[in-house]
């Protein structure tokens, strides 16, 4: 990107370009991890109640602790994880990427370490909040070599580790226990522990919430906007210790979370038996789109989240990426030479990609 000589852009911000998948309409749209079921007529009519609800009070600013959503949303991860978890341990945001600016708000005055590919927000937001980012390797395979990354962290003594679990873009988990011994070795050298995870509710690991309680340097981040089918309202939150979720009340803008949207996402997490109840199906339909992807000679790097990055394929990943496109397939080049990322759609749109793609190969 060149940006005009007049504007008085922060240096460190000239080498950027705007972050964002493409935005183009498609019969298929499997480039977000998006969550393919729309709320149910029910729970739409519930939304719009709770909204003119709150709308006649749109005067006045919304609960800027936003306590009912927060105490709701510990309800939640206790009944998931079996914590004990308070209003006090939640921050809720708009989406967990404001979570992860606030994070780096706070905290990161030193290095910042993450383990690459991995989502590409973390060092993006890095690098916009003048952090130094340490690029982490992962193995050939893209899972995480645990050894590997606590010497990393004894190296760098980083303030801030990420982890991405499930990781994005190449869907792997990692143990409960593998992330204890990376929040041992986060303590050892005074930093926090970050574990994203924003697919949770696809995996079938054990939460990183459980650690918090006895490793206040632990944070989760989690998000309503995958497994919950919620990405429009906007609402992530982090899980911590108490004193963690203080120093965000610092950083936080005044009254940054709408009151239409605390209203909405209430209701939302009322209703999660229904939101969630398409998990299963996702991982189901996850299977045989392996499956499928495998029948027609390809490889896919296993995944315990809603898509799958798959390899195999002759052409140049972008120009497979455009082909799909044609074809009506919007999926996700994420910039790995030779990949390319789907998210698991409903069964219509996992068919359509399918033939699209056997036709292509
Ligand atoms: C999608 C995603 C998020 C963010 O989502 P929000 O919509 O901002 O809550 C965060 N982390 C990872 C790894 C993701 O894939």
């Amino acid at each position: 990107m060149s940006w005009p000589n007049w504007l008085p852009l922060r240096e460190n911000l000239r080498p950027l370009s705007p972050y964002g998948a493409p935005q183009v309409p498609a019969q298929a749209s499997l480039n977000t991890n998006e969550n393919p079921y729309s709320p149910s007529p029910a729970l739409q009519k519930a939304i719009t109640d709770a909204v003119a609800t709150v709308s006649s009070d749109l005067n006045r600013y919304p609960d800027r602790d936003a306590t009912v959503l927060r105490t709701k949303l510990a309800e939640y991860i206790n009944e998931l994880s079996g914590t004990k978890i308070s209003t006090d341990n939640v921050w809720a945001a708009n989406g967990s990427n404001e979570i992860i600016q606030s994070i780096f708000l706070a905290f990161a005055q030193g290095p910042v370490l993450g383990f690459t590919p991995s989502y590409s927000m973390h060092p993006l937001i890095a690098k916009v909040t003048g952090a130094q980012w340490i690029d982490g390797k992962r193995n050939a395979d893209f899972s995480l070599d645990t050894s590997a990354a606590i010497v990393e962290i004894e190296k760098h003594k980083p303030v801030l580790t990420f982890i991405t679990t499930p990781n994005n873009p190449t869907g792997g988990a990692v143990t409960i226990d593998e992330i204890a011994l990376l929040a041992d070795a986060c303590k050892v050298v005074g930093g926090l522990l970050v574990v994203d995870e924003a697919y949770a509710e696809f995996s079938q690991e054990k939460s990183a919430v459980t650690l918090i309680a006895d490793n206040p340097h632990v944070i989760v981040i989690r998000t309503m906007s995958k497994a919950f089918a919620f990405a429009g309202a906007r609402v992530g939150y982090l899980v911590s210790d108490a004193a963690v979720k203080d120093a965000m009340m610092i950083v936080r803008l005044p009254y940054h979370l709408s009151a239409l949207t605390q209203a909405a996402a209430q209701v939302a997490i009322d209703h999660r038996a229904e939101l969630l109840g398409g998990v299963a199906r996702i991982i189901a339909a996850r299977e045989s789109v392996v499956q499928a992807l495998h029948d027609m000679g390809l490889t896919t790097v296993t995944s315990s989240a809603n898509f799958v990055l798959f390899t195999g394929f002759k052409e140049e990943a972008p120009q497979l990426w455009a082909e799909l496109l044609e074809k009506g397939v919007l999926i996700r080049d994420v910039g790995l030479s030779g990949y390319l990322r789907v998210t698991i759609g409903n069964e219509a749109e996992n068919t359509l990609f399918i033939s699209a793609l056997k036709e292509l190969i």
